[in-house]
């Protein structure tokens, strides 16, 4: 099981906007006399509260004031948990003979929100079609408008609502349960004209995938075959119907083969890693592998490449849970930008070596695939990144410098 952070902002109407200002105050403020309670029992009774203890005095709490009454319980004890993981920090750093640092009392401004345990029990998110955007119901709220975009499906555990400089967050984890294992880099492809793909990851290492080599050798046969075809113009022949049927057959077989292809490439991306960027689908990236040099039934089977490896290399992204970025090429214009000095400068499709003034010098399609990986890296959250580490040190470029502006 893994677990992912799916950020949604809210759009509270002007009601609820009050009531989340209202509920904000009311964790704050137990925050703040859980404190005081634990630090008076130490300075009056030498005793240290613990998270029970508290939990046992909140319910008391609970009974006597109706606005404590009408938060949810467990969400009030997911503030004094917090409480209590401060203090267990300032007795570590004690400790270990660090800066020990108390824990402080909190502003209503510097208060960032509270959280709630489980799915179901005052929250409850309705994540609209394919995860966009959605609904987030909270009890004593009501339904509030939700925007923003899951990654990975899988199922809501625990939530944070956050109240960031005047606006308000939902911070969802989401527990997914990926039935392929991937690894822990970050890799940005490029789709190449002489080779399948070019890719270059955050461990600095740029990799060209090749078609294979037998798949080449039977498009040749393919050639033949098709001028056989096209020689034999009495269209009732016997000769030609076998022609074409062979022809048929074999188109079939390198389709077959070029699938395969395209699994195990998939495969191996995926297991070595935990993001993936790749340019949006569009006719240009089509066409791109495909060339308008190659005519016919090679065309027709090349140029099917990008959309059929796409699709491949997605599910199986997703049934890893992989971070997976689409590069809006019209956007970026990766072969156009200088990977180093960020300068776009028009390029002909014939014009195969990227060297810029600055000093960049470098196969055109890793350039390419350059761009596309500093894009991706900076338009996924550090915190998202931060999460694909956690399962193994995920390797990355100090992307914050390289970011396009
Ligand atoms: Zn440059």
């Amino acid at each position: 099981m893994k677990n992912r952070k799916v950020t949604y902002r809210l759009y509270p109407n002007l009601k609820q906007a009050e009531r989340l200002l209202e509920m904000l105050a009311l964790h704050q403020r137990i925050y703040n006399i859980a404190l005081e309670d634990r630090i008076r029992s130490y300075r009056e009774e030498k005793k240290s509260l613990s998270f029970a203890d508290q939990c046992k005095t909140l319910t008391l709490w609970r009974h006597a004031y109706k606005e404590l009454a009408d938060l949810n319980a467990q969400s009030l004890q997911v503030t004094l948990k917090r409480i209590d993981l401060a203090f267990q920090a300032f007795f570590r750093r004690v400790k270990n003979g660090e800066k020990p640092g108390f824990p402080r009392f909190k502003s209503l401004q510097r208060y960032s929100g509270w959280g709630y345990k489980s799915h179901g029990d005052g929250w409850r998110l309705f994540p609209g079609k394919q995860d966009k955007h959605g609904k987030l119901r909270l009890s004593n709220v009501g339904m509030i408008t939700i925007r923003g975009k899951g990654r990975t499906t899988g199922e809501p555990k625990t939530c944070e609502i956050l109240h960031k400089s005047g606006k308000w967050y939902v911070s969802v984890t989401i527990e997914c349960n990926p039935i392929r294992t991937c690894g822990t880099k970050a890799i940005a492809l490029d789709w190449g004209v002489e080779t399948f793909l070019t890719t270059h990851d955050s461990k600095e290492q740029t990799s060209r995938v090749d078609n294979p080599r037998h798949i080449k050798s039977e498009l040749k046969t393919l050639k033949l075959l098709q001028q056989s075809v096209s020689r034999k113009a009495n269209k009732q022949s016997h000769n030609r119907k076998k022609a074409i049927k062979s022809l048929a057959q074999l188109h079939s077989r390198i389709a077959n083969k070029r699938k395969d292809f395209h699994h195990q490439v998939a495969a191996k991306l995926v297991k070595e890693n935990g993001l993936i960027a790749v340019e949006t689908l569009s006719v240009q990236t089509m066409t791109k592998s495909g060339g308008s040099r190659k005519k016919g039934l090679n065309r027709e089977i090349l140029s099917t490449a990008p959309s059929q490896f796409h699709q491949i290399l997605k599910s199986k992204a997703e049934e890893a849970g992989i971070i997976w970025v689409e590069i809006p090429t019209q956007i970026v214009k990766p072969s156009q930008t200088c990977y180093k000095c960020k300068i776009q400068k028009k390029k002909a499709l014939s014009e195969r070596w990227h060297s810029c003034s600055c000093g960049a010098s470098c196969h055109r399609d890793e350039n390419s695939a350059r761009v596309d990986l500093d894009y991706a890296l900076a338009k996924v959250s550090g915190q998202e990144l931060a999460e694909v580490g956690s399962r193994g040190g995920f390797a990355m470029l100090n992307h914050e410098t390289q970011a396009i502006s």
